[in-house]
Parts: structure tokens; C-alpha cells; sequence
């Protein structure tokens, strides 16, 4: 593993319309950093969080993340990052707890070692007590907690969180930063994106505009 969990240059994402929405960026990330990612709307922050998540292929760039290149690599690099994209995906249908059991599922954690990872994870985001509760009735940072726990059951290095808490009242937001600098401290490197300067200003080691 390199020093970088994330080392890109140059990073280009031209959309099939033409739309250049990111044009030749430079970004490294130290492993164990809270770095942070800002801009105003249409900047092109999601664009290049997809991209590095490889969910988008760059158009023009070298891309590293976790040590593995974006374009040849990009199952090695999904296996080992978490990704808590601006809208939740958490399924109102299942509790709290099926939630994130569906997410160990999806993510390949070892039978034997799920029901230890989901309390875990519940307690962590302070759901243990609605574990068994379904999500429909939860509120919007409710649901935001359990979203970023399901993106961490494979334990990953590296995590991205996009605008994780753009439409949260100022205590669930407090809670979510709790949680956020929890496993930034426990080691976790994360790349985040906000609107708000107070919150980068509040979580970030670094920023970049
Ligand atoms: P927001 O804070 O609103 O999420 P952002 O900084 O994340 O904004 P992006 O969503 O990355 O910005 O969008 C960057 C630019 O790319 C915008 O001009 C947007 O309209 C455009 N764009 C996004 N998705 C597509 C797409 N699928 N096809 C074409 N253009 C797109």
C-alpha cells in the first residue's frame, strides 16, 4: 500500500453531452487524513467523488486510489473504499438492523462474522436501541446514520461521503460528525464534500475549494 489513499492527476470527466464538469484536477490524499471537499452547487464535487469511486470512467487523468489504478483496477478499488452517496440508499421496508445485514450481504462479509459487525455498527451509530425498528419511521439523520453505517460493513480504509448533511437539523448533524470523526480517529481516511464551510472547518484536517 502507498502513503496516498487517493493520488490523481489531471482528473477529467467530460460527460457523453459535452459537459466538461471537471477539468484536469491534482488531489492527494494521505492515508488517515479528513480531507475536505468543497464547492457550490454544479462544481463538480460528485462528479469527481464517482469518479474516483469508479463509478464514472475519467476521461483524462492518472488515478490512484488505495494504491490501484481507476481504469485497470477498479473492482480492487471498489472492494476496499465505502461510499455514503447524497441520497440515502437505506430500504424503509427493513429495519435498522436488515439494513445493514443486507449490506454485509452485498459486500461479501463473512457469514460468521455478521452478527458481531452489525451491533458493532449499531452501536457506533447509535441505533442499537431502534435496531429492530423499520426505517420508515426513522428521522432524516436516522436514516443518514444508518446509510453511512452500511457503507463501512466491509470495513473500509478509505470512505467517501458526499454532502452528508445537507438537510439535517444542527443536533443530527452534530451526531453525524460525532460519528465521522469516531472513525477518522479509529484510522479510517475520508474524503468529504460539503457546502458548509462550518462543517469542513469543523471535521477537516485539510481542505480544497
Ligand atoms: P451538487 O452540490 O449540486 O451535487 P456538484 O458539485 O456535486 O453539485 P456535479 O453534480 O458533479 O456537481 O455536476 C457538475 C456538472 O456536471 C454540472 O454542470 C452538472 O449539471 C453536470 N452533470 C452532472 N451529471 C451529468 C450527466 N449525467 N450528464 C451531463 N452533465 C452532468
Amino acid at each position: 500500500m502507498t502513503e496516498y489513499a487517493i493520488d490523481a492527476s489531471g482528473l477529467k470527466l467530460t460527460y457523453s453531452d459535452g459537459t466538461e464538469a471537471v477539468r484536469g484536477i491534482d488531489l492527494q490524499v494521505p492515508r488517515g487524513e479528513f480531507y475536505g471537499f468543497l464547492g457550490p452547487n454544479g462544481a463538480g464535487k460528485t462528479t469527481t467523488i464517482k469518479t474516483l469511486a469508479t463509478l464514472l470512467a475519467p476521461t483524462g487523468g492518472e488515478i490512484r486510489v488505495n494504491g490501484f489504478d481507476a481504469v485497470s483496477e477498479s473492482r480492487k478499488i471498489r472492494e476496499s473504499i465505502g461510499y455514503m452517496a447524497q441520497e440515502t440508499s437505506v430500504d424503509e421496508e427493513l429495519t435498522a438492523r436488515e439494513n445493514i445485514r443486507f449490506a454485509c450481504e452485498s459486500y461479501g462479509v463473512p457469514r460468521s462474522e455478521r452478527a458481531e459487525r452489525i451491533d458493532e455498527l449499531l452501536d457506533l451509530v447509535d441505533l442499537a436501541d431502534v435496531a429492530d425498528k423499520r426505517a420508515d419511521d426513522f428521522s432524516g439523520g436516522m436514516k443518514k446514520r444508518l446509510d453511512a453505517a452500511t457503507a463501512l460493513v466491509h470495513r473500509p480504509p478509505l470512505v467517501f461521503l458526499d454532502e452528508p448533511t445537507t438537510g439535517l437539523d444542527p443536533k443530527a448533524r452534530n451526531r453525524l460528525w460525532e460519528y465521522f470523526r469516531r472513525i477518522n480517529d479509529a484510522g479510517t481516511t475520508i474524503f468529504l464534500t460539503t457546502q458548509y464551510l462550518e462543517e469542513a472547518d469543523h471535521l477537516c484536517d485539510r481542505l480544497a475549494v
